[in-house]
């Protein structure tokens, strides 16, 4: 059976959080949920937070378009070079300029500086301890499942 790895990321992806904070949300989460493992990563710049292999498709969120992935590559290519400081794109589809965080990923992926990646709940993370970690990190956030 392959590996299931849960990422919590601050839902701003320019947002930085602290070590404390994040060792606090590390740790509160080791109360509420069984697992292998918790591990905490960082950078000092947004990095692309994938869904692994289970990025199918992906949508304009304003015209909702298919967009191309050969398209996307080109544009995550370009926004790797400036360490994903930028983030803007003009869509192909409507002309819109949107985040490349704001994509329709399937399944969910996002851009963070930081996430909590939790190995093999046991069971889905319920709302309430969701709701705790956004409490501590003061900020919404993004739940991003990936199959290893
Ligand atoms: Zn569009």
């Amino acid at each position: 059976m392959s590996d299931r790895l849960v990422k919590i990321i601050p839902a701003n992806p320019y947002m930085a959080i602290s070590d404390s904070i994040l060792r606090e949300a590390k740790d509160d989460l080791q109360n509420a949920i069984q697992c292998d493992s918790i591990a905490i990563q960082t950078s000092d710049h947004p990095a692309f937070v994938d869904c692994g292999g289970s990025l199918e498709r992906i949508f304009c969120p304003v015209c909702h378009s298919e967009i191309d992935f050969e398209w996307w590559g080109t544009a995550m290519d370009r926004a790797y070079e400036e360490a994903f400081r930028k983030l803007d794109v003009v869509l192909p589809c409507c002309g819109e300029t949107v985040s490349l965080n704001d994509l329709q990923y399937d399944f969910p992926c996002g851009f963070s500086t930081c996430a909590i990646e939790i190995l093999n709940p046991i069971a889905q993370i319920d709302a309430a301890t969701l709701d705790a970690v956004k409490e501590i990190f003061r900020t919404g956030v993004r739940v991003i499942c990936a199959r290893l």
